[in-house]
């Protein structure tokens, strides 16, 4: 018996983000500011543990908002504002030299 069917899809889209892992970024400002529910921080988790971008998004992006706390500026952004300046903030470190690879 031959099977002919190799319906093997693999896309290699690796410069952009998938639906989910567009929906997760959404999630991200929420969650690491522990404003979300358990379902939705559940789906965050799940998806950072396979997602090796999402989690170096959400690193970067707890490191963000911490360095924001830190300079304890004052918090007149609306959380879509925070939203674009963290993506822009992520953005730039995506090429950055994270950590020193020699
Ligand atoms: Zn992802």
């Amino acid at each position: 018996m031959a099977a002919l069917s190799s319906s093997e899809k693999s896309a290699h889209a690796k410069s952009t983000l998938s639906p989910e892992c567009v929906s997760v970024r959404e999630l991200l400002d929420a969650y690491v500011d522990g404003e979300v529910s358990e379902a939705e921080a559940a789906e965050v988790v799940a998806h950072v543990a396979l997602c090796e971008r999402c989690r170096n998004a959400e690193t970067a992006l707890r490191r963000f908002l911490a360095s924001v706390r830190h300079t304890q500026l004052p918090v007149l952004a609306s959380r879509r504002l925070r939203l674009r300046i963290a993506q822009l903030f992520l953005a730039g470190h995506d090429n950055a030299p994270g950590s020193a690879a020699d």
